[in-house]
This record gives structure tokens, C-alpha cells and sequence, in this order.
């Protein structure tokens, strides 16, 4: 199937969608990630998109397009995929609309994680993840079963985003009302939209974001 998680920075898109796609078996294709891949990388794409990054700003349409175009095609998205934090702005999404009507297979559902904003600032200035197998931990919400050691892989070692800081979170905060908010307008008039209530415990929300997929399958 296929499916986008909404929301705004710290909402819980990353938790969520790690979880689900172990337990139902679809790509996770987070365009977050891939951006700091390309940095960390050094490719061209990396090199236009750090500093913006950085800053808390949108990466434009025409490069996350092309990264989502490129890798939907790839074989392991062929029994669908959950998208996480793309897209993002109008343009991004009548994008995936073309991109999904050339492939035949339609968006199954869209679901909005919706939390306050009070609770974001706290979620992501907590917020790291496993260097190794990037597990995503908080430091009050969700910390690793034996400290300082990853649930998942055993690692030591954790990262903590550049852009993770109380300064550039209004940034994105920005961005995500100005540019990213207007989508659920936009899949709730296709009748694909479903929200869940971000606020509840990690758990809590697996549980809700699972019924919604469940029914969206059915
Ligand atoms: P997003 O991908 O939407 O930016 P993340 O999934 O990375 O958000 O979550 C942000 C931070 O909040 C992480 O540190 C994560 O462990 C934590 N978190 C996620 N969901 C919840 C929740 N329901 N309650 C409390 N903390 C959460
Ligand atoms: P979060 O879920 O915490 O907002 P992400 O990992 O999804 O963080 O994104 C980190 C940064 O990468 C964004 O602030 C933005 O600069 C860039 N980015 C990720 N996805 C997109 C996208 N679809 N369009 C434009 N920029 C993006
Ligand atoms: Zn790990």
C-alpha cells in the first residue's frame, strides 16, 4: 500500500513509520534522510541542499521530486511505501499525483499525526538517534532499554541533528505551517485524509495509526 505520514517536525513521522515498516513490510522512504545521506556524501545534491538544511528552510521541489521519482522505481518499492515528510508543499504533492498516475497504483491513505505545538520543541530538542542502524531515541520519551545502548543493533555510538536545536525549530515550524499545513486541506478534499492523536504515547499511536492502515487495506 501506499501511504503518507503528515505532520509537523516531531510529530512522531520517523518513530511511526521505522515501526511500520518492519511490521507490514513496506519501504519506509524518508526524504529527510536521504537529503542528509547526500551530505553526508558530498554529491551534488547534498552540496545544494546543507546549508538550507541548516538554516531550517524547504529543499526545493524540483530536487526532492527527482530523489522520490528515482527511488519509487526501485524493486523493493514494488509492494508500496510510507512516505515520511515528503511531500511538503503543494507542488511536491501534485508531483507525487503525476508520479503515482504514470505507475497505475493509487495513494491509499494519508495520515495526519497531529500534535501541539508546545510538545514539538521538547521532541526534538530531545531527540537522537542509533549512529549505526538509526533507531531514533528520545531523551525523556523514549530511551534505550539498557543505557546508552541501542534496542535495536547494540551500538554505542548516537548522533544528534544539526538542525535538532531550539533556534532552528521555529524555522521549520514556520516552513510547516506556511508551506506544508495546506496539504491536509489538500488530501482531505481527495477524501484520503485520516488524523491521529500525536499526543498520546508511542504505543498509543502505533495503535491508532494501525487501525487507520487496517481499515485503508480493507
Ligand atoms: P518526526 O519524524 O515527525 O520529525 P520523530 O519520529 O523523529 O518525529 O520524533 C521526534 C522525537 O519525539 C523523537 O525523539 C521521538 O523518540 C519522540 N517521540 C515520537 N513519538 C512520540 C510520542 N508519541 N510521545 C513522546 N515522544 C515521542
Ligand atoms: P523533521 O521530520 O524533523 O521535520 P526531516 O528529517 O523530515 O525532519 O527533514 C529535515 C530537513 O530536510 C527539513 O527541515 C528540510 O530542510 C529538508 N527536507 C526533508 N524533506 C523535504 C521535502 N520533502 N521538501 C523540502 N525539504 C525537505
Ligand atoms: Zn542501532
Amino acid at each position: 500500500m501506499i501511504v503518507i505520514l503528515l505532520g509537523p517536525p516531531g510529530a512522531g513521522k520517523g518513530t511511526q513509520a521505522q515501526t511500520i515498516a518492519k511490521t507490514r513490510g513496506i519501504v519506509q522512504l524518508s526524504t529527510g534522510d536521504m537529503l542528509r545521506a547526500a551530505v553526508k556524501a558530498g554529491t551534488e545534491v547534498g552540496k545544494q541542499a546543507d546549508a538550507i538544511m541548516k538554516s531550517g528552510g524547504l529543499v526545493s521541489d524540483d530536487i526532492v521530486i527527482r530523489i522520490i521519482a528515482d527511488r519509487i522505481q526501485e524493486p523493493d518499492c514494488a509492494n508500496g511505501f510510507l512516505l515520511d515528510g515528503f511531500p511538503r508543499t503543494l507542488p511536491q504533492a501534485v508531483g507525487l499525483d503525476t508520479l503515482l498516475e504514470k505507475t497505475g497504483k493509487p495513494l491509499d491513505v494519508v495520515v495526519e499525526i497531529k500534535v501541539d505545538d508546545t510538545a514539538l520543541i521538547d521532541r526534538i530538542t530531545g531527540r537522537y538517534t542509533c549512529a549505526k542502524c538509526g533507531t531514533g531515541y528520545h531523551d525523556t520519551f523514549k530511551t534505550p532499554k539498557v543505557e546508552n545502548t541501542c534496542d535495536a543493533c547494540g551500538s554505542h555510538e548516537f548522533s544528534r541533528r544539526a538542525d535538532d536545536n531550539a533556534e532552528t525549530v521555529k524555522s521549520r515550524l514556520m516552513a510547516y505551517y506556511r508551506e506544508t499545513a495546506p496539504l491536509i486541506g489538500y488530501y482531505f478534499a481527495k477524501g484520503k485524509l485520516k488524523s491521529i492523536d500525536g499526543m498520546a504515547k508511542i504505543d498509543e499511536v502505533e495503535r491508532q495509526l494501525n487501525t487507520v492502515l487496517d481499515a485503508a487495506a480493507a
